[in-house]
């Protein structure tokens, strides 16, 4: 039995500061957490506009579970695709702007089940060198040739394209960088994808309900809109419940219905979850104020660490990683915080690139000001 093996390769992760670990949270998720029984003030989660533990979301999954049950019980083209799927597919539709959309278990399925179904042997996939490890992955199961850029590289994008004669072409990019922060240059994008033909999947896990006017997302905060592009977000960040969705032309959806395997394989999410994301959604609209706090916990935040020895990187939105380098240091960093109640998690290689574990300080609309400057105090402390 190999695993003497195991047990060394992980031993050999956890010398360099890599092994991964789970922690315990006896909460729910909100800016104050309570992990292994101790309390902390958290700046790690992606529950952006704090709706994971919302009053109206609990109550919206506890209606839609009296009226549904638990299990979806079989895939949704077996029986398992309920009224509450499908009224909530419409709405996202229409909240994305888009003549169709269809739900996914997961953001990680989503992307695997468009790329796959979309692409294959003998066409391109281009796709920035930064991007999530799930559309990574979803490449790889595509079977098409792979394309990566250097980071919102435009000039190297193009030349790609140039140089790609067969087959379908699809651009696939964040349209928030996850462990970044950054946005992809969505316009520009757009205009490469016009002139050469290709589709343009834009992932905005971390754009959807945060950025645009109500909400709406990356494309809405960039003004563009195209037949070309295939919209994917998750369910499970801002919005504050789990899945996401895939919004694009009825042709598109109708194409992943039937060859999106990790749609048409799996189990439907509970019908009760699509009831919670319902109201969700109406939250979403309303929250434009929730949205203005955000910003300026953004502002204040960076206004409150110029100077330190630690550096953020360049991000506007929610996402905003100080950048460590070294893994051992970033781990320790984090550890200084958690000693001092604050929770905020290293990112190590290979999540980031070699070089730039940091800490991916994420904040929420939940956050206080004086959230912010607990944690703008503890890291002047820290540095020195
Ligand atoms: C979180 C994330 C996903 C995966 O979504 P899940 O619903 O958590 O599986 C995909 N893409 C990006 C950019 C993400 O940040």
């Amino acid at each position: 039995m190999p695993f003497f093996e195991l047990q060394q390769e992980l031993e050999a992760r956890a010398a360099q500061g890599l092994l991964r670990q789970r922690r315990t949270l006896d909460s729910p998720q909100s800016p104050h957490i309570v992990v292994d029984g101790k309390p902390y003030l958290s700046f790690c989660s992606n529950d952006y506009l704090g709706l994971a533990n919302h009053p109206r979301l609990v109550a919206a999954l506890q209606q839609g579970a009296a009226q549904y049950g638990v299990g979806a019980g079989a895939a949704h083209l077996v029986s398992g695709h309920s009224a509450a799927h499908h009224r909530l597919e419409q709405a996202l539709a229409a909240f994305a702007g888009k003549p169709a959309a269809l739900l996914f278990s997961t953001g990680y399925m989503a992307n695997l089940g468009v790329v796959q179904a979309l692409v294959g042997k003998g066409d391109t996939v281009f796709a920035d060198r930064l991007n999530h490890a799930s559309l990574n992955d979803a490449m790889l199961l595509s079977r098409a040739e792979m394309k990566r850029y250097r980071h919102n590289d435009m000039a190297q994008l193009a030349a790609l394209l140039e140089q790609t004669q067969a087959g379908r072409k699809l651009i696939i990019t964040d349209a928030v960088f996850s462990m970044d922060g950054d946005l992809a240059p969505l316009p520009e994008l757009l205009a490469l994808c016009e002139r050469h033909d290709a589709w343009l999947l834009v992932d905005d896990a971390h754009g959807f309900g945060v950025l645009g006017e109500q909400g709406r997302g990356s494309l809405a905060h960039c003004g563009i809109a195209s037949e070309r592009i295939i919209y994917m977000a998750t369910l499970g960040k801002a919005a504050g419940v789990f899945g996401a969705f895939v919004a694009a032309e009825q042709v598109v959806i109708d194409t992943l219905v039937n060859h999106a395997r990790s749609y048409v394989y799996t189990t439907a999410t509970p019908p009760a979850l699509a009831s919670a994301v319902l109201e969700s959604l109406k939250l979403i609209g309303q929250g434009d104020a929730l949205r203005e706090h955000l910003r300026n916990l953004i502002a204040q935040l960076r206004s409150g660490l110029q100077g330190l020895r630690w550096e953020l990187m360049p991000s506007d939105t929610a996402i905003q990683p100080l950048l460590v380098g070294d893994n051992q240091a970033a781990l320790a960093l984090s550890e200084g915080l958690r000693e001092r109640g604050i929770w905020v998690a290293a990112i190590r290689p290979p999540t980031v690139p070699q070089g730039t574990a940091r800490l991916r300080i994420t904040l929420s609309a939940a956050h206080t000001g004086s959230d912010v400057e607990q944690l703008i105090g503890a890291l002047h402390e820290l540095a020195q």
